[in-house]
């Protein structure tokens, strides 16, 4: 299992009028995998999400910009939820991107941790 954010090369956001008005930070993709190899051919081809779909049709670039290897889907809904704003754990957007994904996930399996407590 595996959590990743795509980082596409261009902004890419639905036309809500009919003109040039983007969704702003729909410049990456999170998404969950039990096949990352898989998965991200399949973006690449163009399938597994429409936002991939667009960036195959507009020629933008697809790059992996980080994946979590052992994240599942509680990872994925708190990243979509508590980063909305993904840039930040973008290391090609943010020169400490990097850092903020690893501690990101540090800081949640420490949450998730400490909720089990007294379970077992
Ligand atoms: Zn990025």
């Amino acid at each position: 299992m595996a959590v990743y954010v795509l980082h596409f090369s261009e902004p890419i956001g639905e036309s809500q009028t009919g003109d040039e008005e983007y969704i702003p930070h729909a410049r990456h993709y999170v998404g969950y995998t039990c096949d990352m190899d898989r998965r991200i051919k399949e973006h690449r081809r163009g399938s597994g999400g429409h936002l991939c779909r667009v960036a195959k049709e507009r020629g933008v670039t697809i790059e992996i910009a980080h994946v979590w290897v052992g994240a599942g889907r509680g990872f994925e809904r708190y990243l979509k939820r508590v980063y909305k704003n993904t840039p930040k754990i973008c290391p090609l957007c943010s020169p400490d991107g990097e850092e903020r994904a690893v501690s990101v996930w540090e800081g949640y399996k420490r949450k998730r941790g400490q909720d089990a407590k007294g379970s077992g």
